[in-house]
């Protein structure tokens, strides 16, 4: 049953996994000085650059803002030929081109093609590239699958293939595009012995393999930089009655006057109601997501980045190449679907290393509107949807540090005690003494041959009789109720914290199978003390919930009341013209 496993270790932030004396003679240096006006580079940009130079495939895992795109544009200027771009967005091409071309004097060196441009733009494109003018080409991965184009390619000097946004390919990932996963067959029609760059911000060692494989790196340079976010604040506050979550959201907004931010929600109805609410209360906010046409959504995108607006209350379809340095929250109304979201959707504010505060609120209802996002996708996507919403719920409900949890999601390892800068660390929970009941815990573990997830293990802890419990005969184990003092929601507590020191990992291509480390066997052994904190504030939540929400139609109900707040506002609005704050 069990597969082999993924969850290796990363090695730590800012050590090269493979480190090579260079055999190019490009002066590096100079060119960032000449080409980009630059004179350091940032992170590992410098080893990256060695390393595609030299014709190694090259993994760049380096944070939204990093400075990922230079590790292709320096080489692409200095080799001979034009690099291919990957990119995934066609909005986000024009701007990339536009900011190439900025740098240089000529016009020509960056283009982009897709299915935007006419027949005589391309021409003009493929003219530039024929005559060795263009460095940069970025291309749509539509446009790779095109045999003409293909056939266009093969004519013309091609230095490197570049993989933007590579996470694209992985479905584990947050921006899963199937397109993506053809591309080592285009590019090996075109050239299968160009080297290729890949780039990602996503950390995840599920889908940093992902690319790996499916892009076919061979014996690919890989350099990661650290994901901590040390001026990020986390605050995760229960979602309790929808009237006082939007009050608090009010509040927050209003005591950060002149500050710019951005409210997430999972739709889009929710979006523009929000917005009208925030508007009636003093605070100019727009809607924005990927039902409105495109021209609206750019003004309203332009009003944000230019300040006529404070607030852009959005989908997840805002945001991905957006550049604001100074976006100083990012608040979180529906839970997001998976930490990899949360990350990224988050990483928008602070992005100038000033303060950024994260607020997401949370209620069980979300978690059941996500789910029932999912009822009509494949059963795979399913299956990894659930396991990334399960992922997601155990970072909101921990009372361990959130940073902790999220650069252990990361592969990061990570010892701070206390960072300082998350509710959990300024709030810290009294902890208490688990150390049997760990041990506990991997005796079942044990017995169960490791081939069994976490919600298995507890049943068999607590001495839970299900149908599979007993189709297993698994209440005959010794171990069987061995913890039925302590409840469900201890165990799964305790087995969190204990994936987070790593004395167990889960095995996420084996339906999160819970397996030992080399930790657990020392544990076992001598076990030593194991403090966990306990977290009960979320059940209180849960329930308050479910009182004021009665008779609702179970996934939107929670929406429709946020549709009545908003007529009652409307119908204010119309008897005294003026709106009173909340
Ligand atoms: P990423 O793709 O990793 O999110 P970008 O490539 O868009 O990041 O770069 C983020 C910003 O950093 C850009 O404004 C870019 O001009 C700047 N930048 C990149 N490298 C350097 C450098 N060596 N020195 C100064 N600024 C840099
Ligand atoms: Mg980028
Ligand atoms: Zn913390």
């Amino acid at each position: 049953m069990a597969k082999s496993t993924t969850t290796s270790k990363k090695k730590a932030p800012g050590t090269a996994i493979k480190i090579n004396k260079h055999k190019h003679t490009h002066d590096i240096s100079a060119g960032l000085q000449s080409s980009f006006g630059f004179d350091q580079f940032k992170g590992r940009q410098e080893e990256a650059i060695h390393s595609l130079l030299d014709g190694h495939d090259t993994f760049i895992i380096m944070p939204t803002g990093g400075g990922k795109s230079l590790c292709y544009q320096l080489p692409a200027m200095m080799l001979e030929g034009s690099a291919i771009i990957v990119s995934p967005l066609i909005a986000l091409m024009k701007n990339q081109v536009d900011l190439v071309r900025g740098y240089s004097e000529n016009e020509n060196v960056a283009h982009f093609l897709n299915s935007s441009l006419n027949k005589s733009q391309i021409k003009t494109v493929r003219d530039d590239l024929t005559a060795g003018k263009t460095k940069l080409l970025y291309v749509a991965p539509e446009t790779l699958t095109k045999q003409e184009n293909i056939d266009f390619f093969k004519s013309i000097k091609i230095s490197f293939f570049a993989v933007d946004e590579a996470h694209c390919i992985s479905e584990w990932g947050h921006d899963f595009r199937p397109e993506y996963r053809r591309l080592r067959e285009m590019m090996d029609m075109i050239n299968p012995d160009l080297p290729v760059i890949a780039l990602t911000a996503t950390a995840t060692p599920k889908v940093q393999s992902d690319i790996i494989k499916n892009l076919g790196l061979k014996d690919p340079n890989i350099y990661i930089s650290s994901f901590n976010r040390k001026n990020l604040y986390y605050e995760i506050q229960p979602k309790v009655k929808l009237d006082q979550t939007i009050k608090s959201i009010v509040r927050f907004i209003s005591q950060n006057k002149g500050k710019s931010g951005i409210i997430y929600t999972l739709n889009r109805k929710t979006t523009e109601e929000l917005a009208d609410i925030l508007n009636a209360n003093n605070i100019k906010a727009v809607a924005y997501h990927a039902g409105l046409d495109a021209k609206l959504r750019a003004s309203r995108q332009d009003a944000f980045l230019k300040e006529d607006v404070q607030v852009i209350v959005a989908t997840i379809a805002f945001g991905m190449g957006i550049d604001k340095p100074d976006i100083r929250f990012v608040i979180h109304y529906n839970v997001p679907k998976s930490i990899e979201n949360y990350y990224q959707e988050t990483g928008r504010a602070g992005r100038d290393g000033l303060e950024g505060k994260c607020i997401l609120y949370y209620s069980h209802k979300d978690v059941a509107k996500l789910e029932h996002l999912m009822r009509d996708k494949p059963l795979s996507e399913r299956e990894v949807g659930a396991q990334l919403i399960n992922e997601t719920l155990a970072f909101v409900e921990t009372s361990v540090c959130r940073r902790k949890v999220l650069m252990h999601y990361f592969g990061e390892e990570w010892h701070d005690e206390n960072c300082g800068q998350c509710d959990n660390c300024l709030n810290p929970k009294e902890k208490i003494e688990a150390k049997i009941e760990a041990v506990q815990v991997l005796k079942v573990v044990q017995a169960l041959d490791e081939r069994f997830n976490i919600d298995y293990c507890v049943n068999v802890l607590t001495g839970r009789q299900t149908p599979t419990v007993t189709m297993y005969r698994h209440e005959q184990l010794p171990v069987f109720g061995i913890g039925k003092e302590q409840d469900a929601h201890f165990w799964n507590s305790l087995i969190r914290q204990m994936l987070l020191e790593d004395i167990l990992r889960k095995d996420i291509e084996d339906y999160g199978v819970l397996k030992f480390t080399p930790k657990a066997e020392k544990f076992l052994k001598k076990p030593v003390s194991f403090k966990i904190v306990l977290n009960n504030n979320y059940d209180d939540a849960i329930a308050d919930d479910e009182e004021t929400d009665t008779g609702g139609g179970g996934a939107h109900s929670t929406d429709e009341h946020l549709f009545e707040m908003l007529k009652d506002l409307r119908q204010k609005e119309a008897k005294k013209k003026s709106l009173p704050p909340f």
